[in-house]
């Protein structure tokens, strides 16, 4: 490689700005290691901003006998809302009982298991609703009379990988999006990467270990980026979603039994809508930008519509998006019955076990996951990564410090409101609302020095404020209008095409305007 090369040594390069990279690279940076993480794009660009949202125990895990997933994952529920209680809430499904499918004592053996494996204890039980006479009941066809209620929780799965990347970056990690990793060999005792930045050329990279946290492309990274011959022990199944408008009042989640063996959530969105997933069918190619196919929208309309009183129409559909599951190939036969289980794999060190390590540089790589696990995912990358970086402490610790914006209490959001709209009396409720359930007490910082509303500058759609975009802009890495509306937000849903262009123009003349807003985190992109 002739490329340039940089100082310093890091201690961990990330392959990957997903969920997994994202925690990774956290976790690694509260333990002291040196880190640099290298995303092609935007964070949470491929599947960690395409999944169902769901913080859960995985109710249809249970059947394909996966306990060690399932408890893991319960588990994870009430800690992961504690650390981030402005982005995760609590969410209650209604699961009807269906004539001809699941019998209901095999759906209450399942759900005594969910309430009891993983150490429940904010979340409510288990309770069984009489839908004649409960509300969940009222936009339900009239031939479902009985009804189980469970716990799981929501999550907005972009800013949860933002919040990561954020973390780590203030806890001293180089963060760079926009950097595609376009090879990587092996020197004595380190990696040298070779990262295409964001304004073109070539730079090096040098790390003592590297992560393929590269999801979708995983298998990819390794044989085209890392020229490392190894079979695909990845399967590539994809998941497509429909949001509809809001298709009932109350503030629960469905879970529909399928006729094909699968469910489908039905979920409320956004305030004005209901989110419907999802498929899954195995992805033959290299993922580009998955995207929903007819096929996909008629089944999962036709799914809703067993359920609701009001069918769901192809029509109706306000808005899809699909993703790329990167399963471990456990080889299963069909795409639904893939572990969701995830697996790590490590390669070179020759220091497993605790031996000291020698030999080649080591590189782990990531299969599977799911974002409810991303955590433990972590702690376990940095338990097989110990033993090659010794310096690092081996105390587990993400999650007890919350995420930032989330240093409050988890029944404590509606105090934070208040305290945002005793500082900014001019802000909607509606507004501050959105913003602590996005930001968290970070709120207080993105509006701080405001008096009136003149002072957020203009509003570009929605009630997307200038001070928003910038604090974007400055913060979390946003560049686009892409950026700001379906990954940091979901206000797309709300704009117009003339309002994204003129949020798209409004970034690129701040970006030349002022280049520090655009290098506010490490470096320019
Ligand atoms: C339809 C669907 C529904 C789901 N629902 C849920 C759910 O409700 N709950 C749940 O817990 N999980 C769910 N999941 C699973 C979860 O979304 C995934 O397991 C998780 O997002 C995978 O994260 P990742 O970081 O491994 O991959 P990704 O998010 O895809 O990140 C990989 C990143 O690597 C980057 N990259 C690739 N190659 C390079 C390169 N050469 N250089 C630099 N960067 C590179 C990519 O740009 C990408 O951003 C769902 C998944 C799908 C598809």
């Amino acid at each position: 490689m002739d490329a340039r090369a940089l100082d310093p040594l890091y201690d961990i390069a990330i392959i990957g700005g997903g969920i997994n990279g994202c925690g990774i690279a956290r976790d690694a940076a509260g333990r002291g290691a040196s880190v640099v993480l290298l995303e092609q794009g935007d964070f949470a660009g491929a599947t960690s901003s395409a999944s169902t949202k769901l913080i859960h125990g995985g109710l249809r895990y249970l059947e394909h006998y996966e306990f060690r997933l399932v408890r893991e994952a319960l588990m994870e529920r009430e800690v992961l809302w504690g650390i981030a209680p402005h982005i995760i809430r609590p969410l209650r499904f209604v699961l009807p009982h269906h004539k001809g499918l699941r019998p209901a004592w095999l759906l209450r053996l399942g759900l005594f298991l969910y309430d009891h494996l993983g150490g429940r204890k904010r979340l409510p039980a288990t309770r069984t609703l009489d839908l004649r006479h409960d509300e969940a009941g009222a936009p339900l066809r009239a031939g479902y009379a009985r009804a189980f209620e469970y716990s799981d929780c929501w999550v907005e799965d972009s800013r949860l990988v933002v919040l990561n990347a954020l973390d780590a970056a203030e806890r001293g990690a180089d963060i760079r999006p926009r950097s595609r990793v376009t090879g990587a060999v092996r020197a004595a005792d380190h990696w040298q990467i070779e990262v295409e930045p964001p304004g073109g050329g070539r730079e090096i990279v040098r790390a003592r270990v590297l992560v393929n946290a590269a999801g979708p492309w995983v298998h990819e990274v390794l044989a085209q980026v890392l020229r490392i011959n190894t079979p695909a022990n990845v399967r590539l199944v994809q998941g497509s979603h429909i949001v509809v408008p809001r298709l009932y009042q109350h503030d629960r989640a469905y879970i529909f039994q399928n006729g094909d063996g699968r469910i489908v959530f039905a979920i409320p969105y956004e305030h004005d809508f209901t989110l419907i997933g999802t498929t899954d069918r195995d992805f033959g190619r290299v993922p580009g930008k998955p995207v929903a196919s007819p096929e996909e929208i008629a089944y999962l309309c036709a799914a809703a519509s067993e359920y609701f009183r009001t069918p769901v129409t192809p029509d109706t559909v306000v808005w899809t998006y699909s993703g790329v599951r990167p399963l471990y190939d456990d080889g299963a036969s069909k795409a639904q019955e893939a572990t969701r289980d995830y697996v790590l794999e490590l390669e070179g060190g020759e220091g497993e076990g605790g031996s000291p390590p020698s030999g080649r540089p080591p590189l782990l790589s990531v299969f599977g996951g799911k974002i409810t696990t991303y955590r433990r995912l972590a702690e376990h990358a940095l338990q097989k990564l110990g033993p090659f970086l010794p310096t690092l402490s081996r105390a587990s610790w993400t999650g007890g410090e919350p995420l930032p914006g989330g240093d409050f209490p988890v029944d404590g959001q509606m105090r934070i409101v208040a305290q945002l709209k005793r500082a900014h009396p001019f802000l909607e409720e509606r507004q501050a609302r959105r913003l602590v359930v996005a930001y968290g007490t970070r709120a207080l910082r993105l509006l701080d020095g405001a008096r009136s509303a003149a002072d957020l500058g203009r509003t570009f759609g929605a009630d997307l404020t200038e001070a928003e975009v910038l604090y974007l802009m400055r913060e979390e890495w946003a560049r686009t209008a892409e950026d700001v509306l379906w990954r940091r937000s979901k206000l797309g849903l709300r704009f117009t095409r003339e309002q994204v262009e003129a949020l798209d123009a409004f970034m690129q003349a701040s970006m030349m305007r002022q280049p520090q807003v655009s290098a506010a985190r490490g470096r320019a992109s």
